[in-house]
């Protein structure tokens, strides 16, 4: 154990071990189907979700679904099921982490990310594994988050990726981004990701090809493409919070051409990065609010959402706050922990110094205004913390998400609802996902305090069920036993995939 911590006081960091053990028809970690026909009662619950607030309240759940909710005293539990004390507690739904790139680390993320209650997944492109692992847990092979997949990053020519090693599709024309849009669907991802360095003319091309083929498209909003245009587009989800900031400024085309002008060298994304600090930070200290009133006006009336990812802009605007002594990191295999502070290194901290250390610190305040505004002018905003990336640990960063996205104005229930039902509406899920319902697939959090009362709450989890599949404290546990267990196991050297939304 690193620097001689004992695994019972890192668990105790963050879950309490205690009584009110319940064994689940399903025993993690081996692979675990749901349990056919068996049956899970938590009762006597208050039920938290983007419906309301229901105190009192059983949840019965058969197989994967959700068969009743109800006050505890109408809903009759079937004998020989399984009962879980929910008095005091605070049920909500399964929570999504919409912006993830998992590395190939099957007995750390999986596990990771369900013992914090994330029972869906965004891939995010990066992760070759993704789709077969996605099939695996949909097929109850293996036990992990659903997940939906997205296509190799599709980026402009030259790209920012050339000579990184990171996955990645060039598209010069319109030509190449509708083969790549047919080859991609083809290949079965569930939706294409567009990125900063596309052309005008080749976004539109994979808009329309994507819309003729049925897939999705979203991602970043090229800097060359205003965002109202992708919006109009019909870019599904905006990932991260760069683009509004052109977008609304009052010296929008003398900053584009910066941006334009800013040069793309292969392998020095770095660089790349340190350069376009400058730009960005004069686009967000010239914002015009009336042109700003009028571009989330569009994103709300088209239904674009976006997913702020404040976790990774955290990362990145403030990296002297990041916990480089996080007892969590026991979790991860060294060789990958020991890849976080490299990528630090090469990408977020280069060429900086305390002029734009504290600039940054300023763009990140900035960031939780925005935000705020977002929220207020009805953008749907989904919760995504760019995972994969340095110091955002699997599972755990999905709740720091939660807490900066309240921190930035929005509610806890507003912030709730960002991981739940918002993620299921973009998904076109919310018949299945989202909220607790009868019919619904049982994705819950079982939650000792009350995540309204303070946010900080969706982390004192007492168990998880995934598709029916009941997780209580002793069997999450194990999860982490497992989990460290195989951190410490020999293997070969880890190359993460470097996040490719490093802007
Ligand atoms: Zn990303």
């Amino acid at each position: 154990m690193r620097n001689g911590t004992s695994r019972r006081a890192l668990l105790k960091g963050g879950l309490a071990i205690g009584a009110g053990v319940v064994v689940g028809a399903c025993a993690p970690p081996a692979p675990a189907a749901p349990p056919p026909g068996g049956a899970t009662a938590i009762t006597g619950v208050t039920v938290v979700d983007a419906t309301g607030v229901r105190p009192g309240s059983t949840v019965l759940v058969v197989g994967e679904r959700i068969a009743r909710v109800g006050p505890a005293a109408e809903v009759a539990v079937p004998a020989g099921a399984t009962r879980v004390e929910g008095a005091g507690r605070f049920l909500i739904p399964g929570l999504v982490d919409a912006h993830v790139h998992s590395v190939p680390l099957e007995r750390t993320f999986p596990p990771l990310f369900l013992v914090n209650g994330v029972t869906t997944v965004r891939e995010m492109g990066g992760f070759p594994q993704a789709a077969q692992w996605r099939d695996r847990v949909a097929a109850g092979e293996a036990l992990g988050p659903r997940s939906v997949v997205s296509s190799t990053i599709l980026d402009g020519s030259p790209s920012l990726w050339e000579g990184i090693g990171v996955p990645f599709r060039s598209v010069a024309d319109a030509g190449q981004a509708r083969a790549a849009v047919r080859e991609e669907k083809a290949a079965g991802v569930d939706f294409i990701k567009t990125y900063t360095r596309l052309g005008r003319e080749a976004f539109a091309a994979i808009a329309d090809e994507s819309r003729r083929q049925g897939i999705p498209f979203l991602g970043h909003c090229p800097d060359l493409v205003p965002v109202t245009e992708a919006s109009d587009a019909g870019l599904a989800t905006l990932e991260h919070l760069w683009q509004l900031w052109y977008a609304t400024s009052r010296d929008e085309a003398r900053l584009r051409r910066a941006v334009a002008g800013v040069p793309i060298a292969g392998g020095e994304y770095g660089g790349w990065y340190a350069e376009m600090h400058a730009v960005e930070y004069a686009a967000a200290r010239s914002t015009d609010r009336s042109k700003a009133a009028d571009v989330y006006a569009r994103l709300a009336a088209n239904g674009t959402f976006v997913t702020p990812t404040l976790s990774v802009h955290r990362v990145a605007d403030v990296p002297a706050d990041l916990r480089r002594d996080d007892p969590r990191l026991a979790y991860l295999p060294p060789a990958y922990a020991q890849s976080w502070p490299v990528q630090l290194e090469q990408v977020y901290l280069q060429r900086r110094t305390p002029e734009t250390d504290a600039q940054r610190r300023e763009l990140f305040d900035r960031r939780h205004d925005l935000v705020a505004e977002l929220g207020a002018a009805g953008v749907p905003l989904l919760a995504g913390t760019d995972t994969g990336t340095a110091y955002l640990l699997p599972g755990f960063a999905l709740h720091e998400e939660l807490a900066l996205l309240v921190r930035a104005g929005l509610t806890p229930a507003e912030a709730l609802r960002a991981a739940t039902l918002e993620p299921a509406r973009h998904l076109g899920r919310e018949a299945d996902l989202g909220t607790v319902e009868e019919g619904k697939v049982a994705d819950l959090v079982l939650l000792d305090a009350d995540p309204l009362r303070d946010i900080a709450n969706t982390t004192r989890i007492d168990s998880v069920v995934a598709r029916g599949c009941l997780l209580d404290r002793a069997a999450r546990d194990r999860m982490l036993d497992d989990v460290l267990a195989a951190a410490q196991e020999p293997t070969a050297p880890v190359v993460a995939p470097a996040c490719p939304c490093h802007r």
